[in-house]
């Protein structure tokens, strides 16, 4: 069923007969899309990622990125490859095609990138910010600065990049230093240093433009004073042919952990007081057209999270179905007993099923969540948009943060499934454990995440899209509880409802004066059990979809004792496939669901510690 990296009938489960995506293709956005070219293009998505991403992703990260005379070199593998996705257009996929791109609705697009993602991220990387940064271009600049950088970097011609760390701003990007100054004739001069910046040089395009978060002389401290700049690396004249180099300077290359094929550079910019910019959008507007890209950036990753935890699972399920080793326990005492493939071992076959649910748990809330995304595009109801836009803006923290917090375990347990093989760099589950560490650190730290989930995000819209979030969690709920077959299911998730419920209550008394601190000191554990829930929820969802499909699977097949059932769906695939996702449910909900109360009880102590105990007391 899998193609090694990513469960593709899964993928189509969740888009087509959980969430039913088809539902966009009735709106006059969408309405040139057919099941029909959905099914198509992730078979697309899946040829190119398998036959030329996958390929190129233990050599760049064996070969890395070199800096070499001030120059930056990618992977030679990544070019051919690079190419190859521009020229099939996924590069700009969810894009209109007035621009360039395929009109593709995101949660499609979303199953695309899971793809690319998992045969391989650090490639994904030069395109996906270019399209970030090209779409800031398409949105808020002027029909100049969309003919001369938004084209070429939509066709793939150009490179594109997100420019706010500085090596004193962080996570606190309002202490940035990077300074504009107005010319004459409208345009800026940039000069300052930022760093960690991924793309920020290489040798796929001819041309990078950065975006570039700059403040203006005389404007005040803090976000509020920051401004946003289009910078080239090289000039481009007005009828689009490149003219000198800029005054942006690779100053180095960071030698890193993982995601060795990006590139992440320090950029110098003003080094001889010559660097162009030109502003985007208004002065002072920075930040607010940033989290644009920002927020598209923060789902991706968490995609980047996912597709490395997919191929990851996809590698250890294929492993354990192979590997060889130890009798069954139950023969432990016969030496005759043959040994066997380690699927058979208990806990081995624990360890599979638990990075099962969480990757199709994970799966479901970051597709849901994108089409939420979408169904906010085509709607001409303003209440509903509220509704739709209120859940991407709740759970886009989530997504980012617990997809990539969950990915490093799934990664690491993967590892386990291999033994000592699994540590050794001749197979692929240590490279997508180094990998995937940083997608818990950029685009904001999941500790930052959680401060946004909880500080703005739980409160936003007067606490209603928590409350519609609830809500819906509430109706699967009732609905798995009323089925005889999914009964505990239902009856799980509403319990873990109820504790996450009573949180976010405490967390209402704290913010409202009781003591903020202690919202904030709880942020995190809260992002974990809210995430919990939320793929609890997916999951139970699915399996009632799944335990219908298979109803009907049985009777056509006249099974009907659990026997006769069982003897089916193992030579069945369908029947196989939908079984496991009851599978996934029931786990989930028999065992890790039932650990959130306490995680709760452990949130509501209020225990001060952290905050009270002497700095010098920490050792
Ligand atoms: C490989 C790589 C690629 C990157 N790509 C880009 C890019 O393309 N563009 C770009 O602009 N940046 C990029 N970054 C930078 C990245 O986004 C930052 O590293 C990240 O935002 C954290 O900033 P920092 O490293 O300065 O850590 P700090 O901000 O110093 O944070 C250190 C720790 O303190 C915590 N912390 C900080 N402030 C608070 C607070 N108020 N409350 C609670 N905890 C807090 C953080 O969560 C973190 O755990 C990249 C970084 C790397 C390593």
């Amino acid at each position: 069923m899998g193609n090694g990296l990513v469960n593709v009938r899964d993928q189509k489960f969740v888009l087509f007969e959980q969430i039913g995506i088809d539902k966009l293709f009735k709106s006059e956005k969408f309405g040139d899309y057919t099941l029909d070219d959905a099914n198509m293009m992730l078979g697309e998505a899946e040829k190119l990622s398998v036959n030329v991403m996958e390929p190129t992703y233990a050599e760049g990260d064996k070969e890395g990125c070199t800096f070499v005379d001030g120059k930056v070199k990618v992977p030679a593998c990544f070019h051919d490859a690079y190419k190859k996705i521009c020229e099939a257009g996924w590069n700009c996929a969810p894009r209109d095609p007035e621009v360039g791109g395929q009109g593709m609705p995101l949660s499609l697009f979303t199953a695309c990138s899971e793809l690319f993602n998992a045969a391989n991220y650090p490639l994904m990387m030069y395109p996906g910010l270019t399209c970030g940064a090209a779409a800031l271009v398409e949105k808020f600049g002027t029909p100049e600065q969309r003919k001369k950088y938004m084209e070429p970097m939509y066709s793939g011609e150009f490179g594109g990049t997100m420019g706010l760390t500085e090596p004193g701003a962080g996570s606190d990007v309002g202490a940035l230093r990077t300074k504009a100054v107005k010319q004459a004739d409208g345009t800026y001069l940039i000069s300052g240093t930022k760093m960690f910046i991924s793309s920020g040089d290489h040798d796929l395009t001819v041309n990078n433009i950065h975006a570039v978060l700059a403040r203006i002389e005389g404007d005040p401290a803090g976000t509020d004073g920051i401004s946003i700049f289009i910078v080239p690396k090289v000039m481009v004249n007005d009828d689009g042919s490149l003219g000198e180099p800029n005054d942006v300077i690779t100053g180095n290359i960071e030698h890193k952990m993982g995601i060795k094929g990006s590139a992440t550079c320090t950029l110098n910019f003003g080094e001889e007081d010559k660097c162009y910019g030109e502003l985007l959008g208004r002065e002072r507007q920075g930040m607010a057209i940033m989290f644009h890209m920002m927020n598209e950036a923060r789902l991706e990753v968490g995609m980047q999270g996912l597709g490395v935890a997919s191929a990851a699972y996809e590698h250890a399920l294929d492993y354990a179905r192979e590997r060889i080793q130890s009798r069954s326990i139950l023969e432990m005492t016969n030496p005759e007993a043959k040994a066997v493939t380690i699927i058979e071992h208990p806990d081995i076959r624990r360890t599979l099923l638990w990075m099962k649910s969480y990757v199709e748990g994970i799966r479901a809330l970051n597709y849901f969540v994108t089409y939420a995304f979408d169904q906010a595009e085509i709607t001409s109801d303003k209440t509903e948009k509220k509704k739709w836009d209120g859940i991407v803006e709740l759970l886009t923290p989530v997504c980012k943060a617990f997809s990539t917090d969950k990915s490093i375990e799934i990664c690491s347990y993967a590892m386990d499934v291999y033994g000592g093989y699994g540590y050794c760099s001749e197979y692929p589950v240590e490279q997508y454990l180094r990998d995937a560490k940083i997608t818990t650190i950029y685009e904001g730290t999941n500790g930052i995440q959680s401060l946004d989930l909880v500080g703005r995000k739980l409160a936003q819209n007067r606490g209603q899209n928590l409350k519609n979030i609830f809500a819906e969690i509430g109706k699967t709920a009732a609905a798995a509880g009323a089925d005889p077959e999914l009964q505990l299911l239902g009856a799980s998730l509403g319990k873990a409802a109820q504790a996450v419920g009573g949180v976010t209550l405490q967390f209402q008394d704290w913010a409202e004066g009781s003591s903020i601190l202690l919202a904030i000191l709880n942020a995190r554990p809260f992002l974990d059990v809210f995430g919990d829930l939320l793929v609890g929820w997916q999951l139970v969802q699915g399996a009632q979809v799944a335990a219908a499909a298979l109803q009907k699977n049985y009777a056509e097949a006249g099974a009907q004792t659990q026997a006769q059932r069982r003897a089916f769906a193992r030579n069945n695939s369908e029947a196989a496939y939908y079984e496991g996702k009851v599978a996934s449910a029931r786990y989930f909900t028999s065992t890790i669901l039932p650990t959130i109360k306490g995680r709760c009880l452990g949130i509501q102590a209020g225990d001060r510690t952290p905050l009270e105990m002497l700095d010098v007391s920490f050792g």
